[in-house]
């Protein structure tokens, strides 16, 4: 098995916790970060000799929510096990309201190439109900001194808030790109058991957007960006002619990745090892030198030969039977020949020259279609 050459690294701390959102994160918790510290200078210790890696993905919660002194402690610690490759990406994300002189100056320094915004709409109305703790300028701000920083950015831009219509995403659409990302996420919004946004939702307080307009809203983001120049490389996933996140194709490659922090999760080629999902227990198990696993899944061949194949269709390119075959040995036909005809006799996938492809009808519809596979 090689080596991994990707990694990522969970921050879990917010200032907020948004109502929808239910990521491994704490709120309000910063008293916890030196422990954080402590706790992922051990687990780097599961890296004996240096790693060199290609791409480093800062997620979370906020990761700029640390600030810039804790972010060059952070990095301090990082380079300690890990080796950035020559032009490595790497990807830090950040709260529009995080993003000051002295964090980019903090970015620069540790070699942050790539900032992730987390803006989620140019729109105040959607901004406040989707809870966000931040306005349409401080985005405008933000992305504008990043990008005179020199970063690569990329805005997450959410559709299917409370009570949008098909109007205003089309109007934030429109908006994120006459900022000038190089990459844009379009993400639906999801109703996640154990949210405050759910619990309304149950009580009637909120209301879903109806299906058939939220795919509408899918639509006039595949419509508007790739009218603007963006290519349209994975379900959620936009970017400028070679922009697109390489951190992310190593997981839709299914290469190798290691990963660090509460929640995160790392692959070998078979095995997935995710960290406990509560920061605090991440942290307790850590400084008593137990093992911060929540969750083994050791994969049988044919099973990651199925995830492979939803994570290949689920880019524009789709999956070649010829390489898919070369790297896990199973086709895409002898892993789901029914669902494959049946996808195609629908209109959802094309097959040509052993290419098989989800068509713009079956990426819409894509998350309904993964049970067939899996
Ligand atoms: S800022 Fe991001 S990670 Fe933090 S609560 Fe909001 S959506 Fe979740």
């Amino acid at each position: 098995m090689s080596l991994p050459r990707s990694v990522y690294v969970h921050v879990p701390f917010c200032r907020h916790r948004c109502g929808y959102c239910d990521f491994t994160l704490v709120a309000g918790r910063d008293d916890l970060i030196d422990r954080y510290f402590e706790a992922l200078r051990l687990e780097l210790g599961r890296v004996e000799e240096p790693l060199e890696i290609d791409t480093l993905y800062l997620g979370g919660g906020t990761p700029s929510h640390l600030g810039p002194d804790r972010l060059q402690r952070l990095f301090a610690m990082l380079r300690e096990r890990l080796l950035l490759a020559a032009a490595a990406e790497v990807t830090l994300e950040a709260n529009p309201l995080d993003v000051t002189p002295q964090l980019l100056a903090a970015a620069t320094d540790c070699g942050v190439t790539r900032v992730s915004l987390g803006s989620q709409s140019l729109d105040a109305a959607t901004l406040r109900s989707l809870d966000r703790d931040h306005t349409p300028e401080d985005v405008r701000r933000a992305a504008a001194v990043l990008a005179g920083a020199g970063f690569a950015v990329s805005l997450d831009v959410m559709t299917a808030a409370p009570g949008q219509t098909l109007a205003a995403v089309e109007q934030d659409l429109d908006a994120a790109i006459a900022l000038g990302p190089e990459h844009v996420s379009v993400y639906c919004l999801t109703w996640e058991k154990g949210t405050a946004f759910e619990s309304q939702r149950q009580r009637g307080l909120l209301l879903p957007v109806d299906e058939s307009l939220e795919r509408a809203m899918f639509e006039a983001a595949i419509e508007r960006l790739t009218a603007a120049g963006y290519e349209h490389y994975e379900v959620s996933n936009f970017a400028r002619p070679g922009h697109r996140c390489r951190h992310n194709e190593a997981y839709w490659d299914v290469r190798p990745w290691e990963a660090f922090g509460p929640g995160a999760a790392r692959f070998d080629g078979r095995t997935r090892v995710t960290n406990h999902r509560s920061s605090t227990t991440w942290i307790k198990r850590l400084l008593a030198t137990e093992d911060p696993a929540g969750d083994v899944d050791a994969m049988s061949a044919e099973e990651a030969a199925r995830e492979r194949l939803v994570v290949g269709l689920r880019r524009r390119d789709g999956v070649l039977a010829a390489d898919f075959q070369a790297a896990c040995g199973f086709t895409p036909r002898q892993l789901a020949a029914e669902a494959i005809d049946r996808w195609i006799a629908a209109g959802l996938a094309t097959e040509h020259n052993g290419r098989l492809e989800l068509s713009r009808e079956g990426l819409l519809v894509s998350d309904s279609l993964w049970g067939d596979v899996l």
